[in-house]
């Protein structure tokens, strides 16, 4: 006789803390497989990279590790995952998949519903759980708030006591970091992947770094330092948003004093922005078209015919020209991490100032970014390009940013050696310096460093124009408002503080 077997199925929730597919599975009592598979076919796809691998293999060791001390190792499968469950069912008897509701890409979708539709053939029940502050078939955008927070105050899920193992299954090899199905060699490297380095990531920003999160989150040169860090860690799930949100949460009660104020405002903010990667991600769930289709169907084919490789190469490289957006381009490439501001400014380069199509420059972003996350990504890069119909149109001007926020010329150089000996006046715009200082100090603007790809103020003005045009058509605000009513904010923005623009206007996504 075949032995009964559960099936708890990881996928983007590395961990065996607060896991509920895990926990239930575990309280049946019958023997789990807990399952990890590799599909071949998704590491195909234009989103997917080595460097994302890089990360989850690290996550996987780890969890071979704890699913070993509770009984059961982890089970390591390359393949379809359909096949894989086709193959457990020939050889066991499968009572049940446990698994997370997902929400990701297309691709993720498709496939999940093919899992979905196997259970049914084979009645085999599939047991979803929703992933914190999502909520599956939301009925109004209106209740979404209320029912996220309720998730968030749950107490956390204890991690199961015991697997009850399975008498007989190999339990297969976890790819290693060169296996040539994660697709080319990434150039860097990639922040360390795994729960243990999530609790340290997280222990250092509540112990310290958090005191100052707010004043250095959009600098590139401190952000790296001073913001959380967790983006990869939640996003492949070694972290839970409610143990990030509760742990958060119990930290502030602590601070009694003055400067304890200024830290609690800190973590305010902080949670602010785990409640907007709840927002983003319901989008997703609510509209997967978001990933392939303008959330305003106004702007869908305006990018679509004016593809300019030369400058979609130039912005992949880091050789625009303008040295701010080209040392954000290449501290990215290198480590796979860059703040927000900075990534806002880089998508509305592309987007406006050289009009590349989102959807091209999105792949190249998501490949960088160690923290892909389909809902939070889809919806910035759309954002970013002015192509939502709900937001407002911000334009980056790059010199200006890069005076601001790298005022002595120190990142630029860091990332750029090409400008080492240009001095902090010229370094945001070296090609305004003449010939001879450009000889002198080895930066010869058309030969040590690109001539500015476009003219920004121009290029700006253009794009503005044309988004401004497109708004003209019929119906437009009719739609506008029913996509705010669909997948929109309920908050209201707060009014810009003089002060510390460089805070609010983060809190309020409102940059320029
Ligand atoms: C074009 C573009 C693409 C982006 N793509 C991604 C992506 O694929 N994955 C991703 O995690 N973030 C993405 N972001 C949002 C943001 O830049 C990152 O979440 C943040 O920089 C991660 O660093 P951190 O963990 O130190 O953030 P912190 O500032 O410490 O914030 C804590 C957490 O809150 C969430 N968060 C922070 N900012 C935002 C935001 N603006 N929107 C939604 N959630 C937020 C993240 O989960 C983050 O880990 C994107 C932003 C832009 C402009």
């Amino acid at each position: 006789m075949k032995e009964k077997v559960n099936i708890v199925w990881f996928k983007r929730d590395l961990r065996i803390h607060d896991n509920a597919p895990l926990h239930e599975a575990a309280r049946v009592g019958l023997p789990i497989i807990p399952l990890y598979v590799v599909e071949p076919d998704y590491w195909r796809q234009p989103f997917a990279s080595r460097r994302h691998w890089n990360f989850i293999h690290d996550c996987l060791i780890e969890l071979l590790t704890d699913c070993t001390n509770l009984g059961q190792p982890l089970i390591v499968r390359v393949g379809n995952i359909v096949e894989t469950l086709n193959t457990f069912n020939t050889s066991h008897s499968i009572k049940g998949v446990y698994a997370h509701e997902e929400s990701g890409n297309g691709w993720t979708y498709c496939r999940d519903r093919k899992v979905i539709e196997w259970c049914k053939n084979q009645s085999v029940p599939l047991y979803e759980y929703p992933s914190n502050g999502v909520v599956r078939h939301l009925a109004s955008r209106d209740d979404w708030s209320k029912i996220r927070s309720s998730r968030m105050a749950r107490p956390l899920i204890v991690k199961p006591q015991r697997l009850v193992p399975v008498t007989s299954i190999s339990l297969g090899d976890i790819p290693s970091k060169d296996d040539p199905i994660f697709g080319s060699f990434v150039y860097g490297i990639t922040q360390k992947g795994g729960r243990r380095a999530a609790i340290r990531t997280l222990k250092t920003f509540f112990d310290e770094r958090s005191k100052n999160y707010i004043y250095h989150l959009s600098a590139p040169g401190k952000s790296e330092k001073y913001c959380s860090r967790l983006s990869p860690h939640l996003t492949w799930g070694t972290l839970s948003v409610r143990e990030v949100y509760q742990s958060s949460k119990n930290h502030r009660k602590y601070f009694t004093d003055e400067d304890s104020k200024t830290w609690k405002r800190n973590l305010a903010a902080f949670g602010s922005r785990l409640s907007w990667r709840c927002h983003f991600v319901q989008k997703i769930e609510d509209q997967p078209s978001i990933e392939f289709r303008c959330m305003h169907p106004a702007f869908e084919d305006i990018r679509k015919n004016e593809h300019n490789e030369k400058y979609y190469q130039a912005w992949k490289k880091g050789l625009t020209g303008y040295p701010f957006i080209d040392a954000c381009m290449r501290n990215l490439i290198y480590e796979g991490w860059i703040t927000f501001r900075m990534r806002a400014m880089l998508m509305s380069f592309a987007s406006y100032h050289l009009w590349l199509d989102w959807r091209k420059t999105g792949h190249h972003l998501a490949q960088l970014f160690t923290d892909y996350e389909p809902g939070i990504h889809y919806s910035q890069l759309q954002m970013q390009s002015g192509v939502t119909g709900i937001n407002t149109l911000r334009i980056y001007n790059p010199i200006k940013q890069s005076q601001e926020h790298d005022k002595t010329g120190g990142f630029i150089k860091r990332w750029l050696p090409e400008l080492r000996n240009v001095s902090s006046a010229w370094v945001h715009e070296p090609s305004k310096m003449n010939l001879p200082m450009q000889r002198k100090t080895q930066c010869v603007i058309g030969t040590n460093y690109p001539e500015p790809i476009v003219n920004q103020i121009q290029a700006a003005k253009s794009a503005r124009a044309k988004i401004e045009a497109s708004r003209e058509i019929q119906g437009y605000k009719e739609k506008a408002k029913n996509i705010h009513k669909k997948l929109g904010s309920r908050k209201r923005p707060h009014k810009k503080k003089k002060r510390a623009s460089t805070v609010t206007s983060q809190l309020l996504l409102n940059l320029r």
